[in-house]
C-alpha cells in the first residue's frame, strides 16, 4: 500500500459515530477531562512539528487552516472538497469543517510522498498527531476569534515557527493512556478530600506524594491545585 491508500483507509475508518450530534452537546457530556488533557498534547505535538516545517521553510508563522501542502506552492483542486466525501462516505455525517479541512490536507501530503516530494519526504508524519486525534474521538475543533478551541482550552489559531523549538511531546498509546490515568487519579482523589476522606495518593509517574492545595479565587471561587511532590512533575488545577 502506498502512502494515499493507507491515508485514505485511515481517515475512512474514523467512526462518524464518534462526531454525530456532537456539537450540541456540552464539552464535559462528550469526553473526560483526562481524555481533553491528551488530546491537547497531540495538538500541542502537531503544532511543534508543523514548526519545525516552518523553520525549515523559512516562514514565521500558518494559519491551521493552512495545508502543508500549500505552504509548498500547491493549489487546492476544484472540487476537492466533493471528492473527499466520495472516498471518505463517512464524513458526510460529520459536520467538522476544520476536521474536514485537515484530513483533506493530509490525504494531500501522502499523495505528495508518493511522488517522493523531498521536501514532503523530510516530514513524513507531520498530520500523525492530528489524525490520531481525530481517531481517538477528540476532533470536536473549531476556531473563535484567535484561537483554536475545544474541551482542552485553547490554542492559538496561528503557528508559530518558534513551536519547533519545543521539546517532543510523547504521543505514544501509553503516555496518552497515562496522561488520562493520572488525571482520573487526581479526580477521585479530590473527590475524597471533598469527602473528608484524608488518605493519600502517589503519582503516577514518579511515585511520590500527590498533594491538594485548595485554593479560592478573588470572585470566591474554590478551585484546588494537585501537585506531585517532586519538582516540575504533575500540576494541575481542578474545581
Ligand atoms: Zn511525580
Amino acid at each position: 500500500m502506498n502512502y494515499y491508500e493507507s491515508g485514505v483507509e485511515r481517515i475512512r475508518n474514523i467512526d462518524a459515530n464518534l462526531y454525530i450530534e456532537i456539537s450540541k452537546k456540552r464539552y464535559e457530556e462528550v469526553r473526560s477531562k483526562g481524555e481533553y488533557e491528551a488530546d491537547a498534547n497531540l495538538i500541542a505535538e502537531y503544532y511543534r512539528r508543523v514548526g519545525v516545517f516552518l523553520q525549515f521553510i523559512s516562514k514565521e508563522a500558518a494559519s491551521i487552516y493552512i495545508g502543508m501542502d500549500m505552504l509548498l506552492g500547491f493549489k487546492m483542486e476544484e472540487n476537492e472538497w466533493d471528492s473527499f466525501l466520495e472516498t471518505c462516505p463517512n464524513f458526510n455525517k460529520i459536520d467538522i469543517m476544520l476536521m474536514k479541512l485537515i484530513s483533506i490536507h493530509y490525504l494531500r501530503w501522502c499523495s505528495l510522498l508518493d511522488a517522493r516530494d523531498n521536501i514532503a519526504l523530510q516530514f513524513p508524519d507531520i498530520y500523525e498527531p492530528m489524525i490520531k486525534l481525530f481517531e481517538r474521538g477528540g476532533g470536536r475543533i473549531n476556531t473563535h476569534h484567535h484561537e483554536l478551541v475545544g474541551g482542552f482550552g485553547a490554542f492559538s489559531r496561528s503557528i508559530h515557527a518558534n513551536r519547533g523549538d519545543m521539546t517532543p511531546f510523547d504521543i505514544s498509546d501509553v503516555a496518552l493512556e497515562n496522561i488520562i490515568k493520572e488525571v482520573e487519579l487526581a479526580e477521585g482523589y479530590l473527590a475524597d478530600y471533598k469527602n473528608g476522606n484524608l488518605s493519600e495518593n502517589n503519582c503516577i509517574r514518579c511515585g511520590n506524594k500527590l498533594l491538594i492545595l485548595p485554593n479560592l479565587s478573588d470572585y470566591g471561587y474554590q478551585w484546588y491545585k494537585i501537585k506531585c511532590e517532586t519538582k516540575d512533575c504533575f500540576d494541575k488545577n481542578f474545581s
